[in-house]
This record gives structure tokens, sequence and C-alpha cells, in this order.
């Protein structure tokens, strides 16, 4: 042998481990169910999710066994996820916001045996009760509350359960190939499906994320994930915080604009991270507020195309620079993040905010790249548009229980957006395959309208949707949501559209509505809209 380097299992234990050796007391806050305030270390955290892995154990709970959660960010969450996944067992994070017909479809699909929820969420899983077959325990995140017992025979009590576990466990080996967390597809057409993340797609994912072109989370920082933790795992923010040994502030349930500044100015929060609705919100709040929220210096906003002005307003009015990012449940998720190259800093500085504008650049790890409809590559010159492909180290093949990979002949996930990139790597999201608008045999992008209508100073949001047509097939029709107050009319936002896109491309009609269909994981359900309005431009 020439040689050899050591070879160890990349693990998620391996993550907490670190927290705990070399940032023990690094701060984990946590806003619980009640709204209390609880504080502990990652030293904490460690021990607390080892005796949770150990008395799972002894409850019967077997490696590779699914335990679920129905829950906020909260501290108990984060132990679960250390505790399950650490202790072999897959944690397996559900949406609370599904109806109750695809809550239990999916526990029933996931075999789930353990179900952690928080109080919030006991009268949705009492009325579920029958209908969950494979679930053992059910445990309530908190101490004993005789009330909660009564609506629930047999309900277990988490704080109970912690008392059971062995300080003394120690976290078994786990094959790095191994699953160690389970998350479901939005789903919004046919069943909802599972992504199993194994223990080394999650620790390349956290480092691969956290460069400093990338999430560039240190020990220095205060991290705020106001993204679900059931939602593609807070996009890994819990994982790469304890490698990086930061404060983490879980923000509970309350994610209202005036809640989270409040967080913010009251534990330091340096970096946040959340969909568009989320800082539509907290941009409000500070306003009203007159709060500058000093402490925050960058805010990463992805899950859905980030309004342009949001990156401005952040900016100009906070000092806190935006970093647009791209992902899915099936890619981790991060897939890029936006920030500039240090060429760009000679450019105008309009020509920098176009480039914020997009999607952003891959990490190491993971690469990019579009076709057309007969499979083949397109080139990477910023104009020419595709079907955007991925392949890397955190990047699904096979969907939980399928028997076939998802994967095209030549290995990569194709991802239903519709995409350009440029020759720096540059990705930016035209659209979804499926929201596209093709006006005859033209395409329209749903998000270059979107963003056309959300500047103006009287929308608050807007959805462009492609509306059948008896001439062009389709044409774009954009519904609308006037700030409280604004009186702007259909004929004046669709005068906005002058000069800034072809004719041909300005929506035929706009709807005002008092309020858009928002999904569970805080984005426009187009499809709900295009049940509602696709028909408008048909003559009766
Ligand atoms: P999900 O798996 O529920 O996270 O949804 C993934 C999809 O959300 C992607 O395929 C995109 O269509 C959309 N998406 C995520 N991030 C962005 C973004 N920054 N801009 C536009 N669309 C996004």
């Amino acid at each position: 042998m020439l040689g050899q380097m050591m070879r160890q299992e990349l693990t998620i234990s391996s993550l907490i481990s670190h927290a705990a050796r070399y940032h023990a007391d690094g701060e984990v806050v946590s806003v619980e169910t009640d709204g209390t305030i609880q504080r502990t270390s990652w030293a904490d955290t460690e021990l607390r999710a080892r005796k949770l892995a150990s008395a799972l154990e002894n409850r019967g709970i077997e490696k590779g066994d699914r335990v679920a959660t129905i829950a906020w960010n909260n501290q108990r969450h984060l132990e679960i996820y250390f505790g399950a996944a650490g202790g072999g067992m897959v944690c397996h994070t559900i949406n609370p916001r599904l109806f109750p017909e695809q809550l239990v479809y999916i526990i029933n699909d996931a075999s789930d045996r353990v179900l952690f929820l928080d109080r919030t969420f006991l009268p949705i899983v009492a009325k579920l009760g029958a209908h969950l077959k494979t679930v053992k325990h059910i445990v309530l995140m908190g101490p004993r509350d005789d009330e909660a017992a009564a609506m629930l025979p047999g309900l277990m009590f988490y704080e109970e359960l912690i008392a059971e576990g062995n300080d003394a466990y120690e976290w078994p080996h786990v094959d790095e190939n191994s699953p160690s967390s389970l998350c479901y597809t939005s789903g919004t057409t046919g069943h909802p499906k599972g992504v199993l993340y194994s223990h080394r797609s999650t620790v390349l994912h956290s480092l691969g994320g956290n460069q400093p072109d990338t999430l560039n989370i240190s020990s220095r920082d205060s991290v705020m994930p106001v993204v679900p933790m059931f939602h593609v795992n807070a996009w890994g923010v819990p994982y790469m915080a304890p490698a990086a040994g930061c404060k983490l502030v879980l923000p509970g349930p309350n994610l209202d604009g005036e809640s989270l500044a409040k967080l913010i100015d009251a534990e330091g929060v340096t970096l946040a991270l959340g969909v568009p609705t989320i800082w539509m919100g907290l941009l409000q709040a500070l306003e009203k507020l007159g709060s500058q929220a000093e402490s925050l210096e960058r805010t990463v906003i992805g899950g859905s195309a980030c309004p342009p002005p949001m990156i401005r307003a952040f900016r100009e009015k906070y000092g806190v620079e935006v970093m647009h990012a791209w992902g899915m449940t099936e890619t981790s998720p991060l897939g890029t993040v936006n920030t500039l190259l240090k060429k760009h800093d000679a450019l105008p500085e309009d020509e920098q905010y176009k480039i914020r504008e997009g999607q952003g650049r891959p990490p190491f790890g993971v690469e990019l790249r579009i076709i057309d409809d007969e499979g083949h590559v397109l080139p990477h010159d910023g104009a020419t548009q595709g079907e955007l492909q991925i392949r890397g180290h955190w990047i699904v093949d096979t969907y939980f229980m399928q028997e076939k990979s998802a994967l095209t002949m030549d290995g990569w996930f194709d991802t239903g957006d519709v995409a350009t990139i440029d020759p720096n790597g540059y990705m930016i999201i035209r659209d979804r395959s499926k929201d596209i608008i093709k006006s005859g045999g033209e395409w329209i992008s749903t998000v270059e309208l979107e963003n056309i209508a959300i500047a103006h100073p009287d929308i608050a949001n807007a959805a462009a949707i492609a509306a059948r047509h008896e001439k062009w097939d389709e044409r774009p029709v954009l519904i609308a949501l006037r700030h409280e107050g604004a009186t702007i009319t259909e004929d004046a936002l669709i005068a906005f559209y002058d000069g800034k896109i072809a004719k041909w491309q300005t929506p035929d009609k706009v709807i005002f509505v008092d309020a858009l269909p928002i999904g569970g994981t805080g984005k426009v359900l187009k499809n709900k809209l295009r049940e509602e309005f696709g028909d408008v431009l048909i003559s009766a």
C-alpha cells in the first residue's frame, strides 16, 4: 500500500458532537409554543439528543425506523433532528399545513413509528387517530400535560421520554450512506413523494452550502432560520449551525413581522433565512416599529422568486445584504446562492442589482445545465432558456420507496424549472415549466410579469397565470393584490408594462383579489388560480 488517509463516516452525530466539544456554551435560543423563550447550549442540546436516542432505542425503535415530527422551529425539534438521525433512525419532518387526508397519506406512506408533535397540532392529530396505521407512540413535545392526555389516550410526554434516556449513551456507528431524514415534496399534482436524505448527503450539503460565497455562517453569527424545519430541513441550517458553532435562534410559532423584528433585535440576529412572504411582513413591521434591525447583516431569500424591490429595500433602508437562493426538496435544498464576484465591484449599481435579482451560482458540490425539448444541452449565454437540470452530492436519485431512479439516462435530475445560465454560471429562473405561458408558440415568463407588477408602489403581490385563449392557446392574466388603501385600476397597471416588455407579452387582463391562495410552504398556489381564472378570456 502506498499509504492511506483515515476514513470516518460522514454522520449527523458528528456535526452535533463537534458543537458540543468545541462550542459547548454556544447558545441555542428557542421560542416555545406558548411564547416563552428558552435558552440552552450546544452541549445541552447534544446531551438531550443522546438521551432521546437512547430512550427511543429502549422503546424498541430500530435503526432505519421513521420518527416523525409535526412541529415549529424550536429546541425540542432540533434535539429530535439529532437524536433520531444520530441514533440511526430517520427524522421525518411533516408540514402541518397539509390537509388531513394528505397528513394521513404521508404518515402511512412513510410507515412512521413515532410521532412527535407540538401542542398546537394536538387537535389535528387527535382527529387523525385511527387512520395512522403504523404509529406506535405519539409524543407531545413538552412536559406532562393532563389536559392534553385527556384529548389523546396513550399520549406520551417528551420530557418524560428524555428523563428515561441514558446520559452515558454513545452515538452508534452509522454507515454514511444510510438514511438520516425524510421530507415530502409539496405535491401540487398527484401524491406527494418522499425524498430520503442520507448522512453523507446531509453532511456534504452542510459543508458545501456553507462556504464564503454561499451562506458564510461562522461561529460569530447569530442565525435565525425562519424557513420551517419541516420544509427541506430548514434549508440545512440546523446542520450547518453546529458545524459552524454559531448562535442559533429558533423563532417558534409566531412568524409575523413584528415578532420577528423584536427577536432580531433581542438576539442580535446577523443572518436570517426565509421565503419572500415572510420578509414582506418583516419589512412592513420594521417600518411600523421604526426599527433599524441593527444587527442584521444578511438575509437568504428563496423558495420562490424574490421580488426585486425587496432586495433594494433591505439594502438601502437597513444595510442588509439579500442573498437570493434557489433550491428544491429534491436538492437538499441548496442549488444556487447569489453573491457577487470581485469583478462586479466595478459595475454601476443598477447592473449589480440586475445580477442580484437572479438566483445565483451553484456552490462546490452541484452542477447545473439547461436542455431543450429534445434533450440537447443549451449554451450558457444568459439568453437561451431551457429546462434546468442538476446533479451533485446532495441531489435525489430515487424517491422514497420507488424502484425507478428519477434521473435522466445520463444521470441528471430534471427540476421542472425553466432557466437561463450566463457564462459566469449565474442562473435565472424564468418559470416553472408547468406555469410558463405559451402564447401562439412563444413563451412568456410569469416571473417577469409578476416582478414588474410588484415593482408598482400600489401592488402588494401578484401572480401571472396562463389563461386559455381561442386564438393564441394561452394568454397572460395577472391576479393582483393592492396595498391597503391603494386604488390603482386595471388599465393603469396594464399601462405600467409599457416599455418594460414587448407589447404581446403584456397581460390581457388584470383581476384584483383580496388575497392570493398561499400553500403550506408560503408559495402562491398557481394551480388554484388557474382553476379559478383559467377561462376568463374564453367568450361565454
Ligand atoms: P420545494 O421543493 O417545495 O422547495 O419547491 C421547489 C421549487 O420552488 C423550485 O423548483 C422552484 O420552482 C421554486 N423556487 C425555489 N426557490 C426559488 C427562487 N429563488 N426563485 C424562483 N423559484 C424558486
